[in-house]
């Protein structure tokens, strides 16, 4: 049950993921959620730890792309702080935002994964795209009213997902 929510991997934080491993699955593209995942809803600017990622992927050559349900002007003001291309008000979990944009840019499907920190709208818009998916722990504390709503759901299907061993660290897929 519930196993369009049900990640390709799974990692405490993105920072912790070598910037080799989406290479190793034959990665070419990755879509990266903002809030939670690079940083907090409250960051206009990048923090460093996020620039640094974000250097040494591009610096692989990957084809990166910014993605948040929130508006404009901040997602704007941060993936241009990055250097990234972004998309605000990308309507997760629904899908045709970002599939106009993957067919636009030639991302293939099993060449793209997303990078995000929530079950209910992350992984359920890597399923109905059909890419690959690697979920994160929230980055820090503080979450959005929109957010905190969609927890009540997320925190007990992660807990069973665990529970269930259907959450494969990303570390075991990495040799
Ligand atoms: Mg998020």
């Amino acid at each position: 049950m519930f196993k369009a929510f049900i990640p390709t991997f799974h990692a405490t934080s993105l920072y912790e993921v070598p910037v080799d491993f989406y290479a190793k699955h034959g990665i070419k593209n990755i879509l990266i959620d903002l809030d939670n995942t690079l940083g907090s809803y409250k960051d206009l600017h990048p923090r460093p730890q996020a620039v640094s990622q974000i250097e040494q992927l591009v610096k692989h050559g990957y084809n990166l792309l910014i993605i948040s349900n929130n508006k404009g002007p901040r997602v704007r003001t941060y993936a241009d702080n990055l250097g990234v291309p972004c998309l605000s008000s990308t309507r997760k979990p629904f899908k045709a935002k970002l599939r106009n944009f993957m067919k636009s840019h030639g991302f293939v499907p099993h060449e793209t994964i997303l990078v995000g920190d929530q079950l209910l709208t992350d992984s359920l818009v890597a399923h109905n795209l059909g890419i690959k998916m690697l979920l994160v722990e929230k980055l820090v504390k503080e979450d959005q009213w929109t957010t905190r709503f969609n927890r009540l759901f997320d925190k007990p299907l992660r807990a069973h997902f665990k529970k269930k061993n259907k959450l494969t660290h990303w570390s075991h897929a990495y040799d």
